[in-house]
This record gives structure tokens, C-alpha cells and sequence, in this order.
């Protein structure tokens, strides 16, 4: 079983809970959609296909116990639950990052797994990223408490938007709220803003990496 990669490196988390600790990322190529504002357009094809062994070695160099598995949409590769099973075995933290369009049935049956560090990280798109409805709605019966929803916010009406949803989904009940504003189109400081006027109980994310080494620079 192989998996096309388009990168794997190490870097600062920034989009989760765990905001700021080292992690190893894997970018698995290919994406089912193309939202406005995507920054990692370079995953959406090309790559190397490498064994799962290849990628568990890849990995181990780095000495980290978090790995993230993002893309792209890594669950559109069917190695991928082989991968992530792999991974658990090794002892290492993982997260899932997915776009919200694809069903994570089938990452549900990691379940006792799942308890002893596997978080899946699900964006529920906004508006102007011009794929709100391709959300499998679905799948928010399918999250666990330890897991994490991400809005990535463009604008006043992403942000309403977004209220909306948390209190029509009852999401602050079902997991953790991520709320992240789109780097170049909104600042840090008017979201926050926002979600301290309205009291929103959710946790404000950084793309760190761009904070810290720019926003063009790949593999960080
Ligand atoms: S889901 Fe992620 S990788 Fe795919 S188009 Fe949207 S931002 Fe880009």
C-alpha cells in the first residue's frame, strides 16, 4: 500500500488545540475542493508515493509524538486508515485534519483507539470560501468531545454565519470550537474583538508558521 505525499516536516502546530507545540505534519496530495482562500494549492497534485513503511521511518527522524495527517483532504486516500493505524501503534498523538466534505465513518472505527490519542480536526466552511455546501452535515454526529470543529472566518458575514451554525448544531456541546482568521483578509485583532463582544465561547487560532517564518514558505 502506498500513499502520495507531497510533504512531510516538522514544524509549530497552529490550528488546533494544541497551538503551538512541535509536530510532524504529512501533507497527502489531491483535494476535493477548492476553497477561495487556499493556501496549499501545491498539495493539490504531484507528490511522491511512498510505502507506509517509508513514511513511518520519515516520521521517527523527526523524534516528535504529535503527528498531524492534513492535505489536501487526506481522507481521500484509502492508505490512509492503514496509515493512522500504523501511527497508533507506535505510540505517537494523532490528528486528522479534514475539510468537512468527506463522511469520517470510517475514522470512527478507531474508536478505542481514538481515546488514547486520535483528535480529528474538521473545517465546516464559510461562506466565501465558496464550498459551504459540499459540508457533509452528517458528520457532526460522528464527532467525539475531544474533537475539534475549525471556522476559518473571511469576513463580518463568515463570522455570523459561523454563530449561526454553533448555536443551530448545538456544536459547543459536541466538541471544541476552533475559530481562524483567513491570513491576509482579516486581522487577528477584529476577530478577536468579535468573539469577545458576543462572549463566543470558542478558541482563537493563528497560522503560526506564517507568523513565524512568512507566509509563502512551504514545509514549515
Ligand atoms: S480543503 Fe484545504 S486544501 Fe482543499 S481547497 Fe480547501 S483549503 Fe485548500
Amino acid at each position: 500500500m502506498q500513499l502520495q505525499v507531497t510533504e512531510i516536516f516538522k514544524s509549530i502546530q497552529g490550528e488546533s488545540s494544541l497551538s503551538g507545540t512541535p509536530c510532524v505534519f504529512i501533507r497527502l496530495t489531491g483535494c476535493n475542493l477548492r476553497c477561495r482562500y487556499c493556501d496549499t494549492v501545491y498539495a493539490y497534485e504531484g507528490g511522491d508515493w511512498l510505502s507506509i513503511d517509508d513514511i513511518l521511518s520519515k516520521v521517527d527522524d523527526y523524534k516528535c509524538n504529535l503527528v498531524e495527517i492534513t492535505g489536501g483532504e487526506p481522507l481521500l486516500q484509502n492508505g490512509v486508515y492503514l496509515l493512522i493505524s500504523a501511527l497508533l501503534k507506535t505510540g505517537k498523538s494523532i490528528l486528522i485534519e479534514t475539510n468537512g466534505s468527506i463522511d469520517i465513518e470510517r475514522v470512527q472505527g478507531f474508536k478505542g483507539l481514538r481515546i488514547q490519542g486520535l483528535k480529528i480536526i474538521m473545517d465546516i466552511k464559510c461562506p466565501d470560501s465558496g464550498m459551504s455546501e459540499r459540508m457533509n452535515w452528517g458528520n457532526l454526529d460522528k464527532l467525539y468531545n475531544n474533537d475539534e470543529v475549525k471556522f476559518v472566518i473571511n469576513s463580518r458575514g463568515d463570522y455570523d454565519w459561523s454563530k449561526e451554525i454553533i448555536k443551530k448544531y448545538s456544536l459547543a456541546d459536541r466538541c471544541h470550537i476552533l475559530m481562524s482568521p483567513v491570513y491576509d483578509n482579516l486581522t487577528a485583532e477584529e476577530l478577536s474583538e468579535w468573539i469577545l463582544n458576543d462572549n463566543l465561547n470558542v478558541r482563537l487560532n493563528l497560522q503560526i508558521h506564517k507568523y513565524i517564518w512568512g507566509e509563502s514558505v512551504k514545509g514549515v
